[in-house]
């Protein structure tokens, strides 16, 4: 089997109006200088707003656009939600899903985010989908129970390695400066592996496992190196070009 080839997806949050086009601007220039040494894919999710004039942007396709959310429906009287085929159509190739601020804020279940994921398939979107412990988990000894939960119950039963791109995220390290150990990465990630690999043979040795939590220019190098890591899901660092490059250095 070929090597896995990383991913680095930016994750804007509600972060970003016309003027943070610059950074993805900065990055897509830094791609170009890097010319073919950089040895990863790089993505970066923008608030719902920016997608089509990113796309735009972006269009020879150095850096690919995600979205954040989707709704499970093509169409329809659902204010204030947006389809996946309408992320297709703005210029996204993928789309993050069950993100853990989802899962709080609008009280996502696993359920609910297979939904999405099978809507982001039918519209030809790669599917990012989000999993990952509590501190409290954590600290009951219910991480691997938790996230082996949360994979079995969000993702579809027929995916593809290029469809489909897991993230493991504590939740006690989204935005707090706080990160696993390398050990205990590689413990979370070889069970992802293992449960993917069970579930979908080929396609689950090939897929993506993203790590994702407070990753920045200076622990990516440790983080990244983890067995079964194969990029990482970035927040606070995507927001400027200077940030989100170091990480892209490690690669
Ligand atoms: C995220 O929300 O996907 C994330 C990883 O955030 P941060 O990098 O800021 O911890």
């Amino acid at each position: 089997l070929p090597a896995i080839q990383p991913l680095v997806a930016g994750n804007w949050k509600m972060n970003g109006t016309k003027a943070a086009l610059a950074e993805v601007i900065a990055i897509s220039d830094w791609i170009d200088s890097a010319g073919n040494t950089l040895k990863a894919d790089t993505m970066i999710c923008p608030p719902a707003t920016l997608t089509m004039v990113m796309a735009e942007l972006c269009s020879n396709g150095k850096v690919l656009i995600g979205g954040q959310d989707c709704h499970p429906l093509a169409s329809g009287a659902h204010t204030g939600d947006i389809s996946a085929e309408m992320l297709a159509d703005a210029g996204a190739s993928a789309v993050i899903l069950g993100h853990s601020e989802r899962r709080s804020d609008h009280a996502e279940t696993d359920n609910g985010v297979r939904a999405k994921v099978e809507a982001a398939h039918r519209a030809g979107l790669t599917a990012i989908v989000c999993v990952g412990e509590t501190a409290g988990q954590r600290g009951a000894g219910l991480t691997l129970p938790v996230v082996a939960r949360q994979l079995e119950g969000s993702i579809p039963d027929a995916v593809t390695a290029e469809n489909t791109i897991v993230a493991y995220e504590p939740v006690w390290a989204i935005g707090t400066g706080l990160t696993p150990t390398a050990d205990d990465v590689a413990e979370v990630h070889a069970m992802i592996r293992e449960a993917l690999q069970k579930r979908f043979d080929v396609a689950g040795i090939r897929m993506r496992i993203l790590y994702g939590g407070s990753v920045k220019g200076s622990n990516a190098a440790e983080l990244m190196s983890v067995a079964n890591v194969n990029g990482a899901l970035v927040g606070g660092a995507s927001l400027k070009a200077a940030d989100l490059i170091q990480i892209l250095e490690t690669y």
